[in-house]
């Protein structure tokens, strides 16, 4: 049973199927070093990680001075354009096991729809027809149904121009690129950023930028994978640190870094989602870096030392592969 259920070997099976991918992707894309962190600009950090779930040689640190958790090694913004044109599914899917395309992502959307309608019901204030923004939207299926609800149109921006056609099929305004490229004099009632704020470039500049485009009286709404929550589930540490991921949140960085960035939580939600937070937010005021420090150097703490416990963890299920070998090799040979 050791076998099947052991989380290091499931790596080992999981890595294998990613191998040929990694190799033809480190031939391809050069990493550099980030020297600080995108929201406080400090250098000291703690390196929680040295690869990713992947197996790609990329750290990931917690800054010392505010808790933000960031890719430590990446690629430039044209390896990523590389990453996502070529590699990113076909990556997912080996990781998985199973092919994760635009089907798969429909009917995951679809499923989530529903939860996300619950979680806004009486708390929402959309009775007027406005602008709804859909920021990494992929397939529209999100932005088409709340659309429909809530009487709004919709702009669904994303990457992927292949997901868009999906997005378009359904008569949805679309434009293909990244948050951090978007220009447009346009506002918005609702944005949405669901899923996608893990994979931004410039975390700092892709939340002022949003600040901009949301009508004063908007609403924005934003979910977080909860990293204390998954590593928690001791499944492997770095099988949550992935090289498509720049950043990553704690609950409590994810509120800091929010309430710095000009919006202020009306509510949020960890019922719908296992291991997610959803945020409700309105906006407050302007960008302030200086805001963005964790309530105690606690919360920093407890993280890392989780962080450590999970590696503890690992090492004893590893050594257990390890003296199983071992007792099997004496009994052959006996
Ligand atoms: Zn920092």
């Amino acid at each position: 049973m050791i076998f099947k259920n052991s989380p290091y070997r499931t790596r080992i099976i999981r890595r294998k199927r990613c191998r040929t991918l990694v190799a033809d992707l480190m031939k391809e894309v050069r990493l550099t070093t980030v020297s600080e962190c995108n929201i406080c600009g400090s250098k000291s950090k703690t390196i929680l990680s040295n690869e990713d779930r992947y197996g790609i040689p990329v750290r990931t640190a917690m800054c010392d001075q505010c808790g933000l958790v960031y890719l430590l090694d990446r690629p430039g913004r044209d390896g990523y354009e590389t990453i996502y044109a070529k590699y990113y599914r076909p990556l997912v899917s080996a990781y998985w096991g199973r092919k994760v395309d635009n089907k798969h992502l429909v009917q995951h959307q679809a499923g989530f729809t529903d939860k996300l309608l619950r979680m806004f019901d009486g708390i929402l204030d959309l009775q007027n027809a406005g602008t709804l923004l859909d920021i990494g939207g992929s397939t529209g299926m999100i932005a088409h149904k709340l659309a429909s609800t809530y009487g709004l149109e919709a702009t669904v921006l994303d990457p992927s121009d292949e997901e868009l056609a999906v997005a378009r099929q359904k008569g949805l305004k679309t434009v293909c690129g990244f948050i951090e490229d978007y220009q447009t004099s346009d506002t918005f009632d609702l944005i949405l950023f669901l899923q996608t704020i893990d994979h931004v470039y410039d975390l700092k500049a892709t939340l002022g930028h949003i600040s901009q485009l949301l009508k004063e009286d908007g609403y924005f709404v934003i979910d977080t994978v909860n990293l204390p929550s998954v590593i928690a589930d001791n499944t492997g540490v770095d099988q949550f640190f992935k090289i498509d991921h720049c950043y990553y949140f704690t609950p409590q960085f994810a509120r800091a870094v929010l309430e710095a960035s000009g919006f202020e939580i009306v509510s949020s939600d960890i019922a719908s989602w296992p291991g997610h937070e959803m945020f409700i937010c309105r906006k407050k005021g302007p960008f302030q870096a200086e805001k963005t420090h964790v309530d105690t150097d606690m919360a920093r703490f407890r993280f890392i030392e989780m962080v450590e416990h999970q590696f503890y963890l690992e090492t004893t299920a590893k050594d257990k592969i390890i003296g199983m070998l071992a007792r099997l090799k004496r009994k052959l040979l006996r």
